[in-house]
C-alpha cells in the first residue's frame, strides 16, 4: 500500500542517532534465525561501521547495501 504522505525518512538504528540512514545492514543470528531469515538495521554514514562490526564480532553473517535494497540471504 502506498501512503498519501510519501515515504517516511528512514533513520539510523543506532541508539540516540536520528540521522537519515543511507545504508542497510542485513544480518542474521544463526543460533535463532533460519537461513531464509534476514534482519535489517538502518545506518547513517557515521554508524554503518559500528553496527556491522558489532554484528561481525558476534560471528553473525552481515551484508551492507545502500538503503532500500533488499537481500534474500546473508
Ligand atoms: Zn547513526
Amino acid at each position: 500500500m502506498i501512503g498519501a504522505d510519501g515515504p517516511a525518512t528512514q533513520r539510523c538504528s543506532r541508539a540516540g542517532c536520528g540521522t537519515e540512514a543511507v545504508f542497510a545492514v542485513h544480518w542474521r543470528n544463526p543460533r535463532i534465525h533460519g537461513e531464509d531469515r534476514v534482519k535489517t538495521w538502518l545506518a547513517c554514514d557515521e554508524h554503518v561501521g559500528f553496527l556491522s562490526d558489532y554484528l561481525a564480532s558476534r560471528d553473525f553473517p552481515v551484508t551492507v547495501t545502500p538503503v532500500g535494497e533488499a537481500v534474500e540471504r546473508v
